[in-house]
């Protein structure tokens, strides 16, 4: 066991997910939660969810000795503004954001002398959203990756011990280099999928029900992303713009060479473009990070 005393504040997939991996791993000592709605925290009490959750933000904090950040990244800063006063001198503070330089920036300024401040993001979710999403298994073989940024290491090395003990494998990385990989990685494929969902509804030629009933493989793992929820993402954008705006244009560029391919009907440029990409994926699968099942071990129906 870790730490004796845990808060997660904000109780969506992730935090939800965080309990359920403390419990299967009995390194709980006890775990309190504060969600801002009396819905979520009333459904939290309901499904059992954190040993005590707490109406108010700052009981949810007092005698911790971490304090997880689970909530949007735009409601960061304010709420740890907000918990700032009330933590326990020598705790360690740390967060799940998407995105780190923004919640870095958002964070540190109310960060007091006695507290240790490790920035972290489980590269680990789903489509959805709420505190009955949470699964024990979420973060099993998946990177969390830190973004320490001059934090004492012994904090450091604790919360990797947690992170560990959820089942997850640890980095570390500088913020904004983070910030651009998961660009890459995440957000502007987030944003594709959720423009390419956005193109199908907008095409009235092809009604809505021959989308959704004869939906191929392809666009069916398009919906599923731009499932996603719209709070999250939009946070996603607005505070990871200049990475992800970097990695749009190159998109862009990419794009346009490939159309003017298919027009010019240069297939060996489809063709070797298409091996490398495809080559991509092997090493996905072979770095254990997806499944070499065919559509990823979707049963038949
Ligand atoms: P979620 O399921 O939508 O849950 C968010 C939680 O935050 C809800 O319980 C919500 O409370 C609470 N909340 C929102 N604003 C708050 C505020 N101002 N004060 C206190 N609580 C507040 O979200 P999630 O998917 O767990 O995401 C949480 C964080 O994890 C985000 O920063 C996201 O970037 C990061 N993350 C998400 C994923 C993913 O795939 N989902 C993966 C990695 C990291 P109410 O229900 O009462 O509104």
């Amino acid at each position: 066991m870790s730490y004796d005393r845990v808060a997660l504040i904000g109780l969506g997939l992730i935090a939800s997910s965080m309990f359920w991996a403390m419990k299967r791993a009995g390194m709980s000592g006890h775990v309190t939660g504060y969600a801002q709605s009396a819905e979520t925290r009333d459904t939290a009490r309901k499904i059992g969810l954190c040993d005590t959750v707490c109406d108010d933000l700052t009981a949810a904090v007092a005698n911790a000795d971490l304090v997880v950040l689970c909530v949007p990244i735009g409601a960061m800063g304010p709420v740890m503004a907000e918990i700032a006063p009330y933590l326990k001198p020598g705790c360690t503070v740390s967060d799940v954001g998407s995105v780190k330089r923004a919640v870095i920036d958002a964070v540190k300024p109310h960060i007091g002398p006695n507290i240790h401040f490790v920035p972290a993001h489980p590269l680990a979710g789903t489509e959805r959203s709420g505190p009955e999403s949470g699964f024990a298994a979420l973060f099993d073989n998946r990177w969390c990756l830190f973004t320490p940024n001059g934090a004492d290491r012994e904090a450091v090395i604790a919360l990797s011990t947690y992170w560990q003990g959820l089942g997850a494998n640890v980095d570390e990385l500088d913020p904004d280099h983070h910030d651009l990989v998961l660009a890459v990685t995440s957000h502007a494929p987030h944003l594709i999928a959720y423009t390419m969902v956005g193109v199908a509804d907008d095409l009235h030629r092809v009604t809505n029900s021959e989308v959704i009933n004869y939906s191929a493989t392809g666009f069916r793992d398009f919906t599923r992303i731009a499932a996603s929820d719209p709070t999250m993402w939009r946070d996603v954008f607005l505070s990871n713009k200049e990475a992800t705006l970097e990695v749009l244009g190159r998109f862009t560029e990419e794009l346009f060479a490939l159309q003017r391919a298919i027009r010019t009907g240069d297939g060996d440029l489809l063709h070797d473009y298409f091996s490398r990409t495809r080559a991509i994926r092997r090493g996905i699968i072979d770095a254990g990070q997806d499944t070499d099942a065919p559509d990823f071990g979707r049963t038949k129906s």
